[in-house]
């Protein structure tokens, strides 16, 4: 805690000054007022980032396109070497990341070192490593005579525009950078005005690191501000977006009339399903992580939970007892497992879902508050871990996301009433199920309309497999070949021998 109090002071003092990274170089945005940045722990800002316009996003755009010539000329071998480059940056100024993150996000600083950090190295190395064993399509199809071969010839883009959500902030701008740059695109990132600190401290990795100029341009700033510019530019060839469904909405509706390729990874309102048949124990502690993890601000945390009649009781004690053992509070002290919420607007929204959860009959049996902090943290955006029985049927409230540390419980009677309600949801992004039985989780899983089912488990992510939302939660999949094939085209190439 003393550790973590010279730290904030340390901050006041110093009171960072992001900039954009464009071409290179570090530069103010054209309109000089600037946007603060908080810190949710105490509520006080700590760092200026610039509010760029169209202008500065032009110009990002305007250095990526003439970075891209020679960039997607490297050799594969290059591209890979410098992506590898980067992660070692990252690693070495490894406490530095992790501890910019808990400040920025209000997540505790054992999770980002645990899960943010690590992943966003693993993000550089795996695609480092993909694209050298990238293959390509092959057929002799063409006639009886076999004379003639199509074979597929992937190429880049050319400049993408990344858009990133403010939860993990550079787990998932790293996602996007790292197979985007890789495919030989360059590319204009845009993290979210609410956590720019780790871009910030990315942009300096490839300043350390002489990485060449234009190919990865840093823009900090609102959506509402510069979004149409960057997701309409006819510079722009692609846009790849994770964040809310709305933002969604209007990004797709920005960029799909100028035919740009888009990939969308947005909302969701997950669901967990335990059946009576499940290991209890095991099922309670995944599932506690699954709700209150990074405070609930994941977008595959589950918001809905559908317990079989028969276990109800005793799994909703279980979990209420668990519950209770997670301490909230600062981020830098050890032994919190929640930190605040990202920002003040955030504690809002969460705060006025619960309440109108309430009018709307459904019973808070755990928290349901701001949590009350000592006076040094009392300022900042904590809230607690809070569970709710709902029996109602779904109501509409039960259907959008919060994106907060709120779950929901509701017992049902067998295998079609739990399909049915987690199904009863514009969203489709992920569900848990836990049962003993696979043959039954097998069945369950394929009539859920959702990008991921885990069954006895939670979050497992292997970057291999493709990762995405169906309805609202979703266009397209990334992870693996599916990011190398959203940021390539494809060229079939008929030969007659
Ligand atoms: P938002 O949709 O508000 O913002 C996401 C990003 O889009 C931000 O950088 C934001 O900028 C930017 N943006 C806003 N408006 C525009 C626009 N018109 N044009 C271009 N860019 C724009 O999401 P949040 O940051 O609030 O993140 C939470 C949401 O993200 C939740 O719904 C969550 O489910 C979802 N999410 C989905 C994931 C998935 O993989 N499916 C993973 C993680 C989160 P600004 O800085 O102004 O906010």
């Amino acid at each position: 805690m003393a550790d973590a109090r010279e730290h904030y002071n340390f901050l006041k003092v110093i009171m960072i000054q992001i900039q954009n990274f464009i071409n290179g170089q570090f530069q103010s945005a054209t309109d000089p007022v600037t946007l603060d940045n908080y810190n949710p722990a105490t509520g006080e800002a700590y760092s200026t980032l610039p509010d760029s316009d169209a202008v500065d996003v032009v110009f990002a755009i305007q250095a990526a396109k003439k970075a891209f010539t020679k960039w997607s000329a490297l050799p594969a071998t290059e591209r890979s070497m410098w992506l590898n480059k980067i992660a070692d940056g990252i690693e070495n100024r490894f406490d530095e990341f992790a501890k910019a993150e808990s400040i920025d996000t209000g997540k505790p600083l054992w999770l980002s070192k645990e899960l943010d950090i690590p992943r966003a190295i693993q993000n550089f190395r795996f695609f480092a490593s993909r694209i050298l064993h990238y293959q390509s399509q092959y057929t002799d199809s063409g006639s009886v005579n076999n004379d003639v071969i199509n074979y597929v010839e992937r190429s880049p883009l050319g400049v993408a525009a990344l858009i990133t959500p403010w939860n993990l902030p550079l787990y998932l701008l790293t996602w996007k950078i790292a197979p985007c740059l890789a495919t030989g695109n360059t590319a204009v990132c845009k993290p979210s005005e609410v956590t720019p600190m780790t871009a910030y401290l990315l942009a300096q990795v490839l300043e350390e690191i002489k990485f060449p100029p234009g190919v990865c341009n840093f823009v900090f700033g609102t959506g509402a501000k510069l979004g149409d510019t960057l997701t309409s530019h006819p510079g722009v060839a692609a846009v790849s977006f994770t964040g809310g469904t709305e933002t969604g909405r209007k990004i797709s509706e920005s960029a799909s009339s100028k035919f740009k390729k888009i990939s969308l990874e947005m909302g969701g309102k997950n669901a967990a399903i335990v059946f009576e048949d499940a290991n209890l124990k095991k099922a309670v502690s995944s599932l506690v992580r699954s709700a209150f993890l990074n405070q609930g601000e994941i977008c595959l945390c589950n918001e809905r939970y559908f317990i079989q009649e028969s276990i109800y009781k005793e799994f909703l004690e279980m979990f209420v007892e668990a519950t209770s053992k997670l301490k909230v509070g600062d981020p830098f002290d050890k032994d919190t497992f929640m930190g605040p919420l990202v920002s003040k607007a955030h504690l809002e929204k969460v705060t006025n879902a619960v309440e109108r959860m309430k009018q709307d009959k459904a019973k808070v049996i755990f928290g349901g508050n701001s949590e009350p902090l000592s006076d040094e943290l009392k300022t900042g955006y904590y809230f607690q871990p809070t569970i709710i029985e709902d029996l109602s049927d779904c109501s509409e409230l039960q259907q959008e996301e919060i994106f907060g540390p709120v779950a929901s419980f509701r017992p049902f009677k067998g295998i079609a009433e739990a399909i049915k309600w987690t199904n009863t949801t514009p969203y489709g992004l992920s569900t848990s199920i836990w049962t003993q039985d696979l043959t039954k989780a097998h069945k369950v899983a394929s009539k859920i309309d959702v990008g991921t089912v885990w069954v006895n488990t939670w979050m497992k992510r292997d970057l291999r497999m493709p990762f995405g939302g169906m309805k609202d939660s979703g266009v397209g999949r990334e992870g693996g070949d599916y990011s190398f094939d959203f940021f390539t085209e494809t060229k079939t190439i008929c030969i007659q021998l």
